[in-house]
């Protein structure tokens, strides 16, 4: 069986539609893929009408925004109930302080000529979570960059002056939050250190002891020693293991399937969510 739990698709900042992630998954020869958009559940009922005719296993996720002494910080939620009213609220507060966001950014980058506000529109596909990477798209669209790795590397860098923070809960928030609607929280790529600063291992004990349900260790952003000392977090802990690409289409070079998540993992994902929906 070979499974991945973390891509994104339109509905955040992926290049492909939730119709055509399955497709692409069964290309790519998996058996199940998860479908984690930043701050939305929208693509989920397309990506499993999709999964079912390519017959493959669709995992319903999200990747929460959150933040962690300032940190940004990604906590993926599995398996939740997407009308619960604590995951509607997440999702439509962090969705407006990304557009305002989007909105700031924009017109920092307009008052210097790199591209208009109707330039973003435009590469913003309709109804998507909102996110540097449509500002990338959209220099690229106008010749600024080359591609969105150059975008982020410099004009959008988080350590440029174009950059604006977003709104978003405290990682134990994230963890209540999905908890609360039944699902499963993996901390995803826990220390991508060439994004920016990362928590510290305590931080993540914190997060364990508020309810975080695992760690996501193999993803290509995270460190082979990293990786080691994650592990035995892990293992101390009792805490589940991913391991996932974070595929975004075109926009990102990582592949579906370049890491994978075990059977069992994703079996004991599955039981522990079902006994949190029968939780009074
Ligand atoms: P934001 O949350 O709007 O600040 O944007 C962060 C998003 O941009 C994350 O979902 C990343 O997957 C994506 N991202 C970060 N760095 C890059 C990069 N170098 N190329 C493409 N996408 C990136
Ligand atoms: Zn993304
Ligand atoms: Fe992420
Ligand atoms: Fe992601």
């Amino acid at each position: 069986m070979r499974i991945d739990l973390h891509a994104h698709t339109t509905a955040s900042d992926g290049t492909e539609t939730p119709s055509e992630l399955p497709v692409r998954a069964k290309e790519a020869g998996l058996d199940v893929v998860a479908i984690t958009d930043h701050d939305t559940t929208a693509g989920w009922d397309e990506a499993a009408a999709a999964a079912d005719r390519e017959g493959i296993g669709l995992v319903r996720g999200m990747e929460m925004s959150a933040s962690c002494r300032g940190i940004s910080s990604h906590i993926l939620g599995y398996l939740f109930d997407p009308k619960h009213p604590a995951i509607v609220s997440h999702n439509s507060t962090v969705r407006d302080s990304r557009s305002t966001r989007l909105r700031t950014m924009a017109d920092k980058l307009a008052a210097d000529g790199l591209l208009t506000w109707d330039d973003v529109v435009e590469h913003t596909p309709a109804g998507a979570t909102p996110g540097r990477p449509h500002l990338a798209d959209t220099l690229v669209g106008l010749g600024v960059t080359a591609s969105r790795d150059e975008a982020f590397a410099t004009i959008l860098s988080a350590r440029g002056p174009y950059y604006v923070r977003y709104q978003s809960p405290d990682v134990t928030d994230a963890i209540a939050t999905i908890a609360a609607a039944g699902g499963i929280s993996v901390w995803a790529h826990p220390m991508a250190r060439t994004r920016g600063g990362v928590v510290t291992w305590d931080d993540i004990g914190d997060a364990i002891d508020a309810g975080l349900d695992g760690l996501e260790i193999d993803h290509r952003d995270n460190a082979s020693d990293d990786r080691d000392e994650l592990r035995k977090i892990a293992q101390s802990r009792g805490i589940l293991v991913t391991g996932s690409s974070d595929y975004h289409g075109s926009g990102k070079p990582n592949l579906l399937g370049e890491n994978l998540t075990s059977p069992a993992v994703l079996e004991r994902i599955a039981h522990k969510a079902s006994l949190e929906v029968l939780r009074p």
